[in-house]
């Protein structure tokens, strides 16, 4: 078997990052929208997908961000086609962020897609394998699908190319590529042990930013999410939360709303919801309301939201 390619894109080394290239643009383009794949978590009992997201342009899928369990159905729902994409873009790899990738991959065989599908995610370390390796012991020869495997030595109609980026938030270096007409920006954070990533995309000066799962302890989110005009901010911590694991993995709403407030983001789109953030609107509203004061929306699976206005535009249920 040919052994599957792999990627190194270059990466923008960025001492400091107040020095990186994010600039103020108004939003150009009324027909560059967000819908949301999956607005929960791991848990199986809340009546929501996982996570997921997926941007479009004129109602065409472009990119997916993270695709949980759940986020396969809701794709096939807004009418989402493999062969439009133009990347799958990962913010780490816990399960509720990845699990329907095989059900994507496993779909395409029956798409008219024809053209190679990149798949962007983090590096690894010791708790997590890399973008690589996560992909290669899933749809490699000796992996847990070896039925899949054409899809990496390219003896399919097209190849999955894994790319990795660098997570490192202790060392925060904003990643940056062009895909095809969109630009797209990364940086690590920090989700306790687990090599993760926030997301950018960006055209005709409409961006949406996705935090991922993250504490933002390295306080990295407020540099890539400076004029977003779409935040999608992970509220998977109440504001009143004692419980030191998930706040060592997640941010309270305070965090969010400090971070809203100093990016100047434009709308707020809270998701990612768990069952102790369920029911807590009132206090998760105050406590982001005493830094920002900008439109803000608690997400449901199936939302569409306008880049342009940070609007609700529809439903895919
Ligand atoms: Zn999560």
């Amino acid at each position: 078997m040919r052994k599957f390619l792999l990627i190194f894109l270059s990466i923008i080394l960025i001492p400091q990052l107040q020095a990186a290239e994010i600039t103020a643009t108004s939003c150009i383009n009324s027909e560059i929208d967000v819908v949301v794949l999956g607005s929960g978590g791991p848990e199986l009992t809340d009546r929501r997908a996982s996570t997921g997201y997926l941007l479009r342009e004129k109602g065409k899928a472009r990119f997916i961000i993270d695709f949980g369990a759940g986020a396969s159905l809701n794709f096939e729902r807004v009418g989402g086609k493999i062969e439009d994409l133009e990347a799958l873009l990962f913010t780490h790899f816990h399960v509720d962020h990845v699990n329907d990738l095989p059900a994507i991959i496993k779909a395409s065989f029956f798409s008219d897609r024809e053209r190679d599908l990149p798949l962007y995610g983090p590096t690894g370390n010791h708790i997590i394998p890399s973008t690589s390796v996560f992909v290669e012991r899933q749809f490699g020869v000796n992996g847990v699908y070896p039925y899949l495997s054409d899809f990496l030595t390219g003896e399919a109609v097209y190849r999955l190319i894994p790319i990795e980026v660098n997570a490192d938030h202790d060392n925060p270096r904003l990643f940056t590529t062009k895909i095809g007409d969109f630009s797209i920006q990364a940086i690590g954070v920090d989700h306790g042990l687990l090599p993760s990533l926030a997301w950018r995309i960006e055209k005709d000066g409409c961006s949406l930013v996705i935090s991922g799962d993250t504490n933002n302890s390295g306080k990295t989110l407020e540099h890539l999410a400076k004029t977003a005009d779409i935040f999608i901010a992970h509220h998977a911590v109440p504001e009143s939360s004692k419980d030191h694991v998930a706040q060592h993995l997640h941010m309270k709403p305070s965090e969010i709303g400090r971070i809203s407030r100093d990016s100047k983001v434009h709308h707020l789109l809270l998701s990612h919801f768990m069952h102790r953030t369920e029911h807590t609107e009132d206090e998760t509203q105050s406590a982001i309301r005493s830094y920002y004061n900008g439109p803000l929306d608690f997400a449901k699976d199936c939302d569409i939201y306008q880049l342009q206005t940070g609007k609700k535009i529809g439903s895919c249920m």
